[in-house]
């Protein structure tokens, strides 16, 4: 079986992504390579994030001696674009409140900061979408493929519900009058940007070998 390192060491992300590609895979993440080096997202859209983390891990891993080297890395890069905020926070994210460069902030901080700069907007003008880029690439050819997916929807005025995490809170999507917080993971894990780029990963992976 070809083996696919996920570049997080996110145990619900590689979960999640080993259900999709049905175990015809060997999945590995950055906890089964814990010299890995951390790679800065410093570049300025979720689509050159995530192809920076994927193949500067993937160069690492065919740089080492290995018994078996991987066939594939995979690295995503996702977050929120609010319309009439020019698309913040965007690949600030998880920053967005943050007062020191480069560390994160709390989703209490981040959603009161967001909520803060939309005051006084109303419901029509508060259209968002949530974005997210899975970067694919083989380490031996040094190939990379991106899939992009969003998810369109509504800023709320106040936090409602308690599931999901980051602005799940404040995300009415559309089509629906409850957050993502409030719906559930299998209503969210339906429909949301994640799962829908997902899913365009999982059309290529299981693809025949000769497609590819
Ligand atoms: P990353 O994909 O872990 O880099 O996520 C970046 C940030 O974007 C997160 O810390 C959240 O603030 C936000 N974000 C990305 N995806 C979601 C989501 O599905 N729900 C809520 N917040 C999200």
């Amino acid at each position: 079986m070809p083996t696919i390192v996920i570049a997080t060491h996110n145990k619900n992300k590689s979960n999640e992504i080993s259900a999709i590609i049905n175990n015809r895979y060997t999945i590995q993440t950055l906890a089964d390579f814990r010299d890995a080096p951390i790679v800065k997202e410093d570049k300025d859209s979720f689509v050159e994030n995530a192809k920076k983390k994927a193949s500067e891990i993937a160069l690492w891993l065919s740089q080492k001696t290995l018994n078996k080297i991987p066939h594939y890395v995979l690295a995503d890069d996702s977050g929120l674009e609010v319309d009439i905020l020019n698309g913040e926070p965007g690949i600030l994210s998880a920053r967005y409140a943050s007062e020191t460069a480069n560390v994160n902030a709390s989703d209490a901080k981040n959603n009161a900061k967001l909520l803060k700069n939309l005051a006084g907007i109303p419901q029509p003008d508060r259209g968002a979408q949530f974005c997210c880029v899975l970067a694919l690439t083989k380490v031996q050819q040094m190939e990379i493929k991106t899939f992009k997916a969003i998810c369109r929807g509504q800023i709320s005025k106040s936090e409602t519900g308690k599931g999901g995490f980051g602005y799940d809170p404040l995300f009415i999507p559309d089509g629906y009058q409850k957050s993502f917080a409030e719906l559930g993971s299998k209503t969210k894990n339906a429909i949301s940007h994640r799962a829908k780029a997902l899913s365009s990963l999982a059309d290529f992976l299981l693809k025949p070998q000769e497609d590819k």
